[in-house]
């Protein structure tokens, strides 16, 4: 039955592609997702599943991952798990946090964030952000901090690095209290030349297709500091490893990812490569998780070809990344000319530009179609809820509520 869906759904998009053609219009599909696989990623996947399983387990490529990881990013250890919401966890873990510790969180992130809390037993308080570069506002912070706050978790968002960066480390600091940094958005992005995830306690990067570098799920976390990086060495050592059967999924899911998204004849790829592996897709969060079950496979630690696929992307990062701020100085200057207030670059920052946000009129964000129209592009949408995509609310953060109304996103890797 599976099977048969998609010969139809195949058959349907060839029709609408054929009908696009005669009517004398291009056949564009507008780019989205992360956009940094390449053919050599498609290589090393298929590679990969043809492979002797035991292969998989070779901890050495894991570990090389991690060390070049770090000698990238200016850090002392790195972890890499299957999630940067399982490097989250890990933290937690490696901070001693405990059932009724409080934590203070952006009022303006991915729902995978305060989950990994609440698996923790930990209670969650909401911090307003500020709509320069949707960072937590350093003011909302100093009024939320109480004798139980345990923990502080600080974003750099769309790939920049947050307005009030300084400060709210500063704060943290003066408080006695750890920050993680969920630089999820923003792997290699520069303050003061220093790559961001530096300054707190601990940092977490995500390898998810959407992000900066892409191993369809992945991430780290991050540490500069002996003790912690001890704890987090012992969590990995203790982690799960996926199922050969879930590894044989996500590399599966490089090949759809790339003939979906990227490869320049993917007008008709796309439906080949579907009917072939369609029923290999993967879901970075299912329903129940953004519900807040924790899933069966969940904080599992990276294996082999995942990190085989990390280390590829890692020597390619750099290029994307200039790529990434090119086409932003291109999006500002759409912005200037349409009266659209232009993405902020803190002084002595260098932003990365993963996407690049704009507020816009809300019902340019409810109904996206002008995007496709007027500039030929897919309009992100990071993100539509507080804590995105669940539906669950939050309190006292109006800004996070005008930005969930008004921030859309451009991609910036387009092809
Ligand atoms: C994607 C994302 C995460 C989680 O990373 P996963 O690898 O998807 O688990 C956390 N925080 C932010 C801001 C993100 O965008």
């Amino acid at each position: 039955m599976m099977g048969l869906w998609r010969y139809r759904h195949a058959a349907r998009n060839q029709y609408r592609n054929l009908r696009t053609v005669l009517s004398g219009k291009p056949l564009i599909y507008p780019s989205f997702g992360s956009m940094t696989l390449e053919s050599d990623d498609v290589r090393l996947a298929r590679d990969c599943l043809a492979q002797d399983r035991l292969t998989w387990q070779d901890e050495n490529v894991v570990t090389e991952y991690q060390k070049e990881f770090c000698q990238w990013n200016g850090s002392r250890f790195a972890f890499a798990f299957m999630g940067g919401r399982v490097a989250l966890s890990a933290c937690i873990h490696a901070l001693g946090l405990k059932a009724g510790d409080e934590a203070i969180l952006p009022g303006y992130t991915c729902v995978v964030v305060p989950n990994a809390f609440h698996f923790a037993g930990i209670r969650t308080v909401y911090c307003d952000i500020e709509l320069e570069t949707y960072g937590l506002d350093a003011d909302c912070l100093k009024s939320l901090i109480t004798p139980n706050t345990r923990v502080i978790v600080i974003h750099h968002l769309y790939g920049l690095v947050c307005r009030d960066y300084g400060k709210l480390v500063d704060i943290a600091h003066r408080h006695n209290i750890p920050v993680i940094e969920d630089c999820a958005q923003a792997m290699g992005a520069e303050y003061q030349g220093v790559k961001v995830g530096n300054s707190g306690s601990l940092s977490i990067y995500s390898s998810e297709q959407s992000k900066v570098i892409n191993t369809i799920q992945g991430g780290l976390a991050v540490t500069n500091d002996e003790v912690l990086g001890h704890k987090l060495q012992k969590y990995w050592d203790e982690a799960p490893r996926p199922s050969n059967d879930f590894v044989d999924k996500l590399l599966h899911n490089v090949l759809l990812n790339y003939y979906t998204m990227k490869h320049p004849q993917r007008w008709y790829l796309r439906d080949i490569i579907h009917i072939k592996h369609g029923n290999k897709r993967l879901i970075s969060t299912t329903t129940a998780e953004e519900l807040g079950t924790r899933p069966e496979n969940y904080g599992a630690k990276m294996v082999a070809p995942v990190a085989r696929l990390g280390l590829n992307q890692l020597r390619k990062i750099d290029r994307f990344n200039l790529q990434r701020r090119d086409t932003a100085s291109k999006w500002a200057e759409w912005c200037r000319n349409n009266g659209y207030r232009v993405a902020s670059s803190v002084a002595d920052s260098l932003p990365i530009f993963l996407r690049y946000p704009v507020l816009v009129e809300p019902e340019r964000k409810s109904n996206r179609g002008w995007a496709r129209q007027e500039l030929g592009i897919e309009l992100g949408v990071w993100f539509r809820s507080n804590l995105h995509p669940s539906q669950r609310t939050v309190v006292n953060c109006p800004r996070a509520d005008e930005a969930v109304k008004r921030c859309v996103n451009f991609p910036t890797l387009l092809t």
